[in-house]
């Protein structure tokens, strides 16, 4: 069947709904190809609605009978759900429908995963359950009895506390009221790894972490990070848990990283479990702020949730921040800080410099799953660190503690969480409001004047336009600031400039020697900066620089420049960059983690970005070549200094995950693959048959891969791991990461013939699929390969899961950037996949979105 013509919603037609849910009992009786629903829910007139259409949402659903009453009553089947003739008065539904869970690819709703039975309901997953205003601003209490014949699903979880259970059913009650998307419920052979938590207040919580057997030893870690995850909460945001058990269950076929349910989150189990010899040291990293995240959800998404999903930026990019938070506590803040902004200009910058281009809130959409997007999310979290470093860490503690107060229990929006700042601080933050309504990467360009002994930076901004918005107010970006005298010492320590105007200057008087400024500290706003400096001074703040970020920036600029004059010009790699990374590496005194992050170089696809920027067309071929190429210098130029390196950063004693030795072990592997150019491997094959933990296995792998000397360690590797599906996902990506540019295709495609080759499972397809499209070089390879086979399977997944496939559609959204050539052939891909009958709404918007750049 196909789709009716997409239908737009906009923010702007928010209205209430005509009703108040004061409680829902839901039976459910689990069948894999014919559960039943039953339904009783408790409806009244909403005082404060206008429209009292009693409507409620379905899709997919057989209706049996619906009672208001007790009487039987008669439906009317409309776009997307029932409509009925209700009292004006309260008054109970009563329904029965059917659904299939084995029929539900999708994944979304209730579906079987391996056997048992999982749901996943945010963001509209709900209304292919039973009938219901499946929407964030009906909340109410939830009591739930779940029934199953059979040995085949022994645990039943679902939200709130357990009640009365025993021989094939189980109660379980949620006092807490909560709109549908946090709904959930598991049922299946499932083996708990168990432990407890007390509260603050002295309450004792129940915790359980439930996998398939077989898994069990790798859950300790997760484990550990919910306890912790719960004890920072208490501690920095005063946020107690509050219920008296915590279930957390792994799920292998699931679209996203996790779900807050409440008090039942549900994990891709590739977010979760971990054990040393299967998880690496980012994988451990990961997991532990992956269930830090969906913990603190509990406040921020779950008591207090949002009015309707155009606010999903204010329960994600809040709880993001606040992940960041909790990682950089319980790791290192710069390491962090560094990581989140190579991600945010790896994933948001792509998106917010093209067609799909959104603001943090999007005022319209077809598809809502189509706007978890790393806009919503990480500028998102972004947005919630500028708030901050404006009002002032006490400013924000007092303004969250007036959030928790004013808002517990309630849906909301932007609206109200910038009124809470208002009111706690005083100050008017009408233009502050503006990042989030308006899309784009706003640029911000500095000027510097030395006269007199008062030093000047001019600052000025601009926002190019993005899908909708041609013109742009300036906005308030906050650009932490601070000084160096010419022997590096801080003369002016980090201040906070606010840039309100399109144009503005800042003066520092008092300098009698000319300073030299470190701008935008810590990427204290999510802009892109110019600043017309010579790779002196960026070598300069490299050895100096009093800000971890900075510093790192600089290097980031010298390799950059480095980069595009290896591509403009055919120019050789930077001594200045090379010898200032040098001495760098060498101190000791910095922490390894920090030292593995600058020998990275700026990705092959952010060099496209700023070629395109430049007003070039970038060509893949030369900007592969010419990342190579300076890896290749590094690895000449360092040569004394890796086997060195490496040494000292090895790890005595048993594995530990933690930020330390992950941090020597992350810079022992990136010694090792430069190491790697000049030894043939030598010392990669020994720490590949040494390896007791994953971390050095699949890194001394990527090595042997690079040098074209991986085939035995390849075999060896998957004959070791076929059995566990996370490990043998790696495995798949390392090969096609690790391919020339000119085999990316073809490797991807003799994969999807392996019998591994598990498409309908979201992150094997997506460790084939997703990583083809990663390799910016092998993507893009003239003959257009690539681009075929990504479309050749989004067409094919589409069916049978549209949100997975939409998602990916995103690979080609920087195809403007490209020459002629390749753009034809990417047109010709989008046209192809825009032709197909019956092509999912999720996938039909994207594609659209792309096509109209
Ligand atoms: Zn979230």
């Amino acid at each position: 069947m196909k789709d009716a013509a997409p239908q737009t919603i906009y923010l702007k037609d928010y209205t209430p709904f005509g009703f108040i849910v004061d409680s829902v009992a839901l039976t459910f009786r689990l069948h894999p190809t014919a559960t039943r629903v039953l339904s009783t829910i408790r409806f009244r007139p909403n005082p404060d609605a206008t429209d009292n259409r009693f409507f409620l949402h379905g899709e997919q659903l057989t209706l049996i009978s619906a009672k208001i009453n007790g009487t039987d009553v008669t439906t009317r089947t409309v776009e997307g759900g029932i409509e009925a003739d209700v009292p004006n008065a309260p008054f109970t539904w009563e329904a029965e429908v059917e659904i299939n869970p084995q029929a539900n690819t999708a994944l979304e709703g209730l579906y079987m995963s391996n056997g048992m039975y999982c749901t996943q309901c945010e963001a509209e997953g709900f209304r292919k359950i039973t009938y219901y205003p499946d929407r964030p601003d009906v909340m109410s209490t939830f009591d739930l009895r779940i029934e199953a014949d059979g040995d085949n699903t022994p645990v039943m979880l679902s939200n709130g506390n357990g009640a009365e259970s025993g021989a094939g059913f189980a109660n379980w009650t949620d006092p807490w009221p909560k709109p549908a998307y946090l709904f959930a419920l598991v049922a299946g052979d499932l083996i708990a790894h168990e432990d407890s938590f007390t509260t603050m207040s002295g309450k004792p919580v129940k915790l359980a972490i439930w996998v398939r057997p077989g898994d069990e030893h790798k859950c300790a870690f997760g484990m550990e990070a919910l306890k912790k995850s719960m004890t920072w909460d208490e501690e920095v945001y005063g946020r107690e848990y509050d219920l008296d058990e915590f279930n957390i269950v792994a799920v292998d076929d699931f679209n996203m990283g996790a779900m807050e349910n409440k008090g039942l989150n549900i994990f891709n189990s590739s977010c979760v479990l971990a054990s040393p010899e299967t998880a690496t040291d980012g994988n451990f990293e990961r997991i532990e702020a992956i269930i830090a995240h969906e913990y603190f959800h509990n406040w921020t998404g779950n008591r207090i949730t949002c009015r309707d999903w155009f606010q999903l930026c204010l329960k994600e990019g809040l709880t993001v921040f606040r992940d960041a938070q909790f990682t950089a506590d319980m790791r290192s803040e710069p390491v962090k800080r560094i990581d989140d902004v190579i991600a945010l200009r790896a994933r948001q910058f792509p998106e917010d410099q093209g067609p799909l281009s959104h603001p943090v809130r999007p005022e319209s959409f077809q598809e809502i799953n189509n706007f978890y997007t790393a806009t919503v999310y990480e500028k998102g979290a972004e947005v919630i660190g500028m708030l901050k470093t404006l009002v002032g860490d006490e400013a924000y503690a007092k303004a969250l503690d007036l959030y928790f107060d004013r808002h517990d229990g309630q849906a909301c929006t932007i609206e109200d969480w910038i009124q809470v700042f208002e009111d706690s601080t005083g100050r008017d933050l009408s233009q502050f409001k503006l990042w989030y309504s308006q899309s784009g990467t706003p640029e911000v360009t500095v000027r510097e004047e030395y006269e007199g002994d008062t030093f000047t930076l001019h600052l000025s901004q601009k926002s190019a336009p993005t899908p909708g918005q041609d013109q742009k107010a300036p906005q308030v970006i906050p650009v932490a600031v601070g000084l160096l005298n010419d022997n590096g010492d801080e003369v002016l320590p980090t201040q906070v400039l606010e840039l309100t105007e399109t144009e503005q200057s800042f003066t520092f008087p008092g300098h009698a020697t000319r300073p030299i400024p470190s701008i935008l500290r810590g990427f204290s706003a999510p802009v892109t900066l110019t600043h017309d400096i010579d790779n002196d001074r960026r070598a300069f703040l490299l050895a100096h620089d009093t800000d971890a970020f900075n510093r790192w920036e600089a290097g980031r600029d010298l390799a950059r420049d480095s980069l595009l004059k290896a591509i403009q010009q055919g120019e050789a790699p930077s001594a200045a960059y090379l010898d200032g990374l040098k001495a760098l590496l060498r101190d000791d005194s910095l922490d390894p983690a920090y030292r593995a992050l600058m020998l990275g170089q700026p990705s092959q696809s952010e060099l496209a970005a700023t070629l395109h920027k430049m007003g070039e067309t970038p060509d893949p071929a030369a900007i592969h070549a010419a990342s190579e190429a300076l890896r290749e210098a590094k690895a000449q130029s360092f040569a004394e200094l890796l086997p060195a390196l490496y040494a000292a950063n090895q790890v005595e004693g048993p594995y530990r995950p933690d930020a330390g030795p992950a941090g020597q072990r992350s810079l022992a592997n990136a010694a090792l693959s430069l190491l790697t150019r000049l030894d043939g491997g030598e010392t990669a094959a020994k720490q590949f048959d040494a390896a007791d933990n994953m971390t050095l296995q699949l890194s001394a792998l990527g090595a042997l891969l690079d040098a074209a000397k991986g085939e035995d360690a390849l075999s060896a590797f998957y004959d070791q791991w076929q059995n566990d599906r996370l490990v043998i996902d790696k495995w798949f990506s390392m090969q096609i990461m690790q391919a020339k540019p000119e085999n990316v295709a073809t490797t991807a495609q003799a994969f999807t013939q392996h019998a591994d080759f598990d498409w309908k499972n979201p992150n094997r397809f997506r460790a084939v699929m997703g990583v083809l499209a990663m390799h910016h070089a092998g993507f893009h390879f003239e003959d257009g390969a690539g681009y075929t086979l990504l479309a050749d399977w989004l067409i094919k997944l589409d069916p049978v899961n549209p949100q997975t496939t939409a998602r990916m559609c995103s690979a080609f959204q920087t195809w403007k950037r490209y020459d002629e050539t390749r753009q034809g052939k990417i047109r010709t891909e989008l046209e192809r996949i825009a032709g197909q009958d019956g092509l999912s709404r999720d996938t039909t918007e994207m594609v659209t979105r792309i096509l109209n750049a």
